[in-house]
């Protein structure tokens, strides 16, 4: 099969490599209709990710038809067509049982490496390193999916393969996002970075009861979707100072609550940008938290930052003493993504939200090179690539 290949910082190559199997009675694998090149799989592209091997297969929004299930398989079956999480879930373990997907205790076959490096591991993962596994991702033709009870959700009415992908990653990330703001009627929420994740939590956080939602980001197109389709107020930070404006915008107290979706690859200007470059570029810093301070500093007493960008390592200069004096919240983690498959499915289905809208580039798999360079550069207003396999 065809299938989207790592090969360092900035190679990823189109090859003919073996067609996955079942290799346990579990599994399931599913041709690939439809995948998508994600915020995160840039992080890999630009070599921020550890655990990558030559040949590793890319990918964790994928979707498309189960043609082989294993003996113990019985949710699902041959024919089915199905959208799959990112997260590989058991289902069976404390953190599974309990709603935390992401932690699951039993999907991760390389987990000593983590636990020597965050004392613990949460699950594996589609297309995202041997850290998390190394299982091969999404963005080929086929696809091995472990544990095919636990995970994918079937689709059974007439919606398109656009407006049912992104129920893999992005959609539930920008909700659960939202939701980790424990959103009061009322409430301000600022949304840093309009990539795909921080449109769906602008829309969530409309969902879940936010009054006025402030997205911050400096790509035109970007500000552009968040206002027209996600009806936020926006601020291009890099033509003002971004905490006096949103000091300015919510008298005086500061937004309910600061949601950092950009994460470890922070864009910005001045001194401690520079400075992180530095560090980052030195191995002194692995991730620049420059979201991560604003949105700390920004927030309202009492207030909640939730992350959902991606942080892998160790960050500098996190200005703890203002989280603490000001007594906020601090949420973050993996999408529990299995937990909110059905929820917003059903939102999609009732037609309150179509989340093909962030959608720019309609491609093929053999252009995944080309897409992914245009998607790093942000070129021809690039918010997000889908591809299909053939
Ligand atoms: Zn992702
Ligand atoms: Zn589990």
């Amino acid at each position: 099969m065809k299938a989207a290949c790592w090969y360092g910082n900035g190679d990823i190559r189109v090859e003919t490599v073996r067609d996955p199997t079942i290799i346990d009675p579990h599994d399931a694998v599913v041709k690939i209709s439809l995948t998508a090149i994600c915020g995160s799989d840039l992080h890999i592209y630009n070599g921020y990710i550890p655990g990558m091997e030559p040949g590793d297969i890319l990918g964790h929004e994928f979707m498309g038809e189960i043609v082989e299930v294993g003996a113990k398989v019985e949710r699902v079956k041959k024919g089915d067509r199905v959208v799959v999480p990112f997260t590989i879930c058991c289902g069976k373990c404390f953190f599974c049982k309990t709603q935390q997907w992401s932690l699951c205790d039993n999907t991760n076959p390389n987990a000593p490496v983590l636990q020597k490096m965050y004392g613990a591991t949460g699950s594996g993962l589609f297309g995202y390193s041997h850290l998390y596994g190394g299982y091969a991702g999404g963005q080929a033709e086929y696809a091995r999916v472990p544990f095919a009870d636990v995970g994918p959700i079937v689709i059974e009415n007439g919606l398109s393969d656009e407006q049912v992908l992104f129920l893999s990653d992005i959609f539930p990330t920008g909700y659960m996002a939202a939701e980790n703001c424990n959103i009061q009627p009322g409430d301000v929420v600022a949304v840093w970075g309009c990539g795909p994740v921080g449109q769906f939590a602008i829309r969530s956080a409309y969902m879940l009861g936010a009054e006025r939602v402030i997205a911050i980001d400096h790509i035109p197109e970007r500000l552009r979707m968040a206002k027209n389709i996600g009806k936020a107020d926006v601020i291009d930070y890099s033509s003002t100072d971004i905490l006096a404006e949103l000091n300015d915008m919510t008298g005086g107290r500061g937004p309910d609550s600061c949601i950092d979706a950009v994460g470890m690859e922070a864009h910005g200007n001045g001194i401690q940008h520079a400075y992180d470059r530095t560090k980052q570029a030195l191995m002194m810093e692995t991730d620049r938290p420059g979201v991560l301070r604003k949105a700390i500093m920004a927030c309202r007493k009492g207030g909640t930052v939730s992350i959902p960008g991606v942080y892998g390592g160790f960050i500098d200069k996190v200005p703890m003493g203002a989280a603490f004096a000001k007594g906020l919240t601090l949420k973050m983690g993996q999408t529990h993504t299995p937990k909110y498959l059905r929820p917003l499915l059903d939102r999609v289905q009732s037609g309150e939200i179509d989340p093909s809208f962030v959608i720019s580039h309609r491609t093929t798999l053999d252009e995944a090179p080309a897409a992914y360079e245009i998607f790093n550069r942000r070129e021809n207003g690039c918010t997000k690539v889908v591809m299909r396999p053939s």
